[in-house]
């Protein structure tokens, strides 16, 4: 398999399909540019290497051409970060030309590939009532079109390179089907290497204890990762909102708190497996109750299985937290994944930011510590842990299947 750093870029042009989705404020200036940043070592390194480059990405979620979503209107960040002047192809089917004259060193960025409706291969403007039969039709129609899209971005360069590890877990033109024209020249830029390799080590090849951190407020959409973690873990700690299905699972009485009553079974059932499996399942014990979801509510410790009528569990307790810091600190490897409470209240963030500081004190002293899912992830940015901690996915949905023991369509078009 090529890698960037095997791969002779020398007077070839790359196409790279990076996540250059950045959240925009009203006057399209740039409020967080984590992506671009996470996309540049990749970028430099093709023109390091005597290439050029042709960046494709999508912004946002267009139904078609909308100036809003133009990435014309990072350009100037991506010029600021790369060092290098960047040619701007507005329409991304129409950039033969401009790809044709790049020479070594130079770069082309193509316009939003959403505002095709080739790049998704879902169909756009069916009607609300459409009947079964014309939305078949209406997808045949795309996925007919989509290879032409696919066909003409593949046209504009000599090898492919694949960064976008958040829209990974998608079959898109761009993410996927390109790769199959370029049989021998296509690998993963660095974002997409870093994310694989480190959920990689967690799930197949960890030091022991590994010990996954699993919260947030659903068991739904957590059980999938629950599932595939728990034939790996040593160690499985459960906190969030996700803890009180679990204990109305076991009988106990969890008032207002969050539960999700069409997944008790599912709860039981990990239970089970956990017992059945030796492995160590900790819930959050006691827990903080408040009487309202709001900063200046009245609240008060409990047992999980205590919580009166009228209140609600929103954080982990420092009693809880003590005994979940003995674990950690005996583990080798760790993966946090969702909040340990309802931390956007600051009230009730306690436990999850000192998680955090924790995992920073695990890496500190030889642990690798993978933290993902959005909120995680704004945490340990939040508490300025970042750099502290072993690995930081950026990848939301994608890391989720991935950890899911899911195949990614993005990683298998390259790997095969
Ligand atoms: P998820 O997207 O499943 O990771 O869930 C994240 C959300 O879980 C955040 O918005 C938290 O506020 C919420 N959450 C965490 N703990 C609780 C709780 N005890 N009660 C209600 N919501 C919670």
């Amino acid at each position: 398999m090529q890698t960037i750093d095997t791969y002779d870029f020398t007077g070839k042009k790359a196409i790279v399909r990076v996540d250059f989705n950045v959240p925009l404020d009203e006057n399209f200036k740039i409020t967080d540019d984590t992506r671009i940043r996470a996309a540049i070592p990749t970028l430099k390194k093709v023109l390091e290497k005597g290439g050029s480059l042709i960046i494709m990405s999508h912004l946002g979620r267009p139904k078609g051409v909308t100036d809003k979503y133009s990435l014309k209107h990072i350009i100037y960040r991506v010029e600021e970060k790369l060092g290098v002047k960047v040619q701007f192809a507005d329409d991304c089917m129409k950039a033969d030309a401009q790809a044709a004259a790049l020479k070594p060193g130079e770069v082309l960025l193509l316009e939003n590939l959403r505002f095709y409706a080739e790049e998704e291969g879902k169909p756009r403007g069916l009607a609300e009532d459409a009947s079964d039969e014309e939305k078949k039709a209406a997808k045949a129609v795309v996925k007919a079109s989509q290879k032409e899209f696919t066909k003409k971005l593949a046209s504009y360069a000599d090898c492919y390179i694949n960064d976008a590890f958040g829209t990974a877990h998608r079959a898109h033109a761009s993410t996927a089907l390109i790769a199959d024209y370029f049989p021998n020249d296509k690998m993963f830029g660095y974002v997409m290497e870093g994310e694989i390799k480190a959920i990689d080590q967690v799930l197949n090849t960890p030091a022991r204890p590994l010990t996954a951190i699993i919260g947030g407020a659903k068991v739904s959409s957590k059980i999938g990762i629950i599932e595939n973690l728990i034939d790996r873990v040593d160690n499985l700690i459960i906190g969030g909102g996700m803890v009180y299905t679990f204990v109305k699972a076991l009988g106990g009485k969890i008032g207002n708190s969050i539960c999700e009553d069409d997944q008790i079974e599912v709860a039981k059932s990990i239970m089970k497996k956990a017992e059945e499996k030796g492995i160590d399942l900790h819930l959050d014990r006691k827990v903080l109750i408040a009487d309202a979801f709001s900063n200046d509510a009245n609240t008060q410790y409990v047992k999980n299985s205590e919580i009166p009528d009228g209140w609600e569990g929103v954080d982990a307790s420092p009693e809880t937290f003590e005994y979940w810091k003995g674990i950690i600190s005996k583990s080798k490897t760790i993966l946090w994944n969702g909040p340990l409470g309802v931390f956007e209240i600051p009230k009730f963030a306690t436990c999850t930011n000192k998680m955090a500081g924790l995992l920073a004190e695990a890496t500190e002293n030889g642990a690798f510590t993978l933290v993902g899912g959005g909120d995680s992830v704004a945490a340990v940015t939040q508490m300025g842990y970042a750099e502290k901690v072993s690995y930081v996915s950026t990848g939301g949905g994608a890391m989720l299947e991935y950890l899911e023991g899911k195949e990614l369509p993005g990683i298998k078009a390259i790997r095969g």
